[in-house]
């Protein structure tokens, strides 16, 4: 599980925190030197949303939280170990405060933890986590199949050449490799389709990640209409907005967990001769 995703579920609890017991840490956490201390991040660790100027857009998650009546967004800038000391930073703050560690499986191989909220999480890593990955697994693989179109190498090329053999998002050139423009996921609905891929340099592709194209681009208009005019030739209408294949997809990302209880609550009657839950 990378640090983005365990940061992003501690967050309500840590925001829960500042309303009801401490108010004054809503204050340090948008301080830059705590979040350094705390976190060993070099952006605040939130910021008002009214205070995130164009340039800093990228640097947080656009998902909006209103603590204390302010709406506030929480920065994406969070790196895994080795790079950075914020995991187990992450996990002693989480402690003092007295805040839940289940939520993010990985915890568990922390020593600096306390063993029952080691066990805990360990536990949390069997019942969820594993089972996250495949449902987007799922999800992945049914967008990239849908429709029939079909490109080769020399159309791909094509594509390449249009963007003048640099990367789409800072003008690299060099190696590039195939970047999803909407990216395909259970929220962005993007599809393996010519229409919605774009060169690009590594180093983008890494930090695009699950961003929406025209957020990470948020100070380019011009790449960002570039980009928009590839996906109109090839024909590319994103199916993000289509409530009916959105309600598909949620369904089939939802079978997959079915799946998986259906078989735990299968092996368990066969282990211990009852249906599962009766103790
Ligand atoms: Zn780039």
């Amino acid at each position: 599980m990378k640090i983005g995703q365990i940061v992003q579920s501690s967050v309500p609890a840590i925001f829960k925190y500042c309303e009801e017991t401490e108010p004054e840490e809503f204050a340090r956490l948008q301080d830059p030197r705590y979040s350094k201390e705390t976190f060993d991040i070099n952006y605040p660790f939130c910021r008002q949303v009214a205070q995130i100027g164009a340039a800093d857009r990228v640097r947080y998650w656009t998902r909006e939280y209103v603590i204390h009546g302010v709406p506030v967004r929480v920065t994406s800038q969070w790196f895994n170990p080795p790079t950075s000391k914020s995991l187990p930073l992450l996990q002693r703050y989480l402690a003092s405060k007295g805040l839940p560690a289940d939520s993010h499986p990985e915890t568990a191989t922390s020593d600096a933890l306390p063993p029952d909220v080691a066990i805990r999480a360990a536990r949390g890593r069997y019942k969820g986590n594993a089972i996250g990955n495949a449902q987007n697994y799922l999800v992945r693989n049914i967008l990239s199949r849908l429709g029939d179109e079909q490109f080769n190498a020399l159309q791909w090329q094509a594509v390449v050449d249009a963007f003048g053999r640099a990367c789409a998002y800072c003008g690299t050139e060099g190696e590039l490799v195939m970047d999803h423009v909407v990216p395909i996921n259970k929220q962005a609905l993007g599809e393996h389709r010519l229409g919605n891929l774009v060169p690009s340099c590594r180093a983008c592709n890494a930090r695009k990640a699950e961003w929406d194209f025209r957020e990470f681009l948020a100070d380019d208009p011009i790449r960002i209409e570039t980009i928009e005019a590839h996906m109109m030739s090839q024909g590319y209408e994103p199916i993000g907005d289509h409530a009916q294949l959105r309600a598909i997809i949620e369904l089939a990302h939802q079978d997959v967990r079915n799946l998986a209880d259906r078989y735990v609550a299968i092996i368990n009657t066969v282990l211990t001769g009852k249906p599962e839950g009766t103790e």
